[in-house]
């Protein structure tokens, strides 16, 4: 769920030695090909890029969250590039690389999971999600909802994990689970192959 410390998380597995691709970092980056960006102006104009001449991310999010049959053509143009981006950032493995970690909230929405192992959901309430995201990126409440509204219910999500990490607080506590979390995860590899 949003603000529920995914990026926080998938940064502890960074530094077990896992690779991170960061979904929306990597759907951000692809907003700025050129090929990309042409087909965004032909559907919505030249006020999506800045005068900088980048697309101008705050134009889209306020096109395509009023308004889903927007969202999903956006996500149809982005999803492959994203897709690409992951397997570049995948392809820098080493012998000592220990798993690859895809850190997206759309993780099911996009099919990513058919992709994964395993799953980890990260279980906080909703309360301590919006208080984050309030405080961190000033959001308000109905950003918050609107935001969430346009993801797979938690519950959806939950059911499909693997595994699950509380992170209401501690984070040595989310630490030691990550590790634990990760180590089970080699095992049933290593079991299976
Ligand atoms: P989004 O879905 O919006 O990308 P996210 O799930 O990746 O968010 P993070 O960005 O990791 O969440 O965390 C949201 C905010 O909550 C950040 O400011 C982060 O530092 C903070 N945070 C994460 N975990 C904890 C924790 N256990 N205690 C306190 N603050 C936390």
């Amino acid at each position: 769920g949003i603000g529920s410390g995914k990026s926080t998380i998938a940064s502890m597995f960074h530094a077990l030695g896992c690779i991170v691709a960061n979904a929306d970092e990597n759907a951000k980056q692809s907003l700025q090909d050129q090929d990309i960006k042409e087909q965004l102006i032909a559907w919505w104009g030249e006020n999506i890029v800045t005068k900088d001449g980048d697309v101008d991310c705050a134009a889209i999010a306020a096109i395509v969250f009023d308004d889903e049959s927007q969202r999903l053509r956006l996500e149809s143009l982005v999803h492959p590039r994203v897709r690409k981006l992951q397997e570049e950032q995948f392809q820098t493995a080493t012998e000592t690389t220990k798993a690859f970690i895809i850190d997206a909230p759309l993780l099911i929405e996009a099919g990513l999971d058919e992709q994964c192992d395993a799953i980890v959901f990260i279980n906080v309430s909703l309360e301590t999600r919006i208080k984050r995201v309030k405080s961190s990126r000033g959001w308000t409440e109905e950003e918050f909802n609107r935001r969430e509204a346009a993801q797979l219910p938690l519950d959806k999500k939950r059911e499909k994990a693997d595994y699950v990490v509380t992170n209401e607080g501690n984070l040595d506590e989310v630490q030691h689970t990550v590790g634990q979390i990760l180590e089970d995860i080699r095992m049933r590899q290593l079991k299976k192959s």
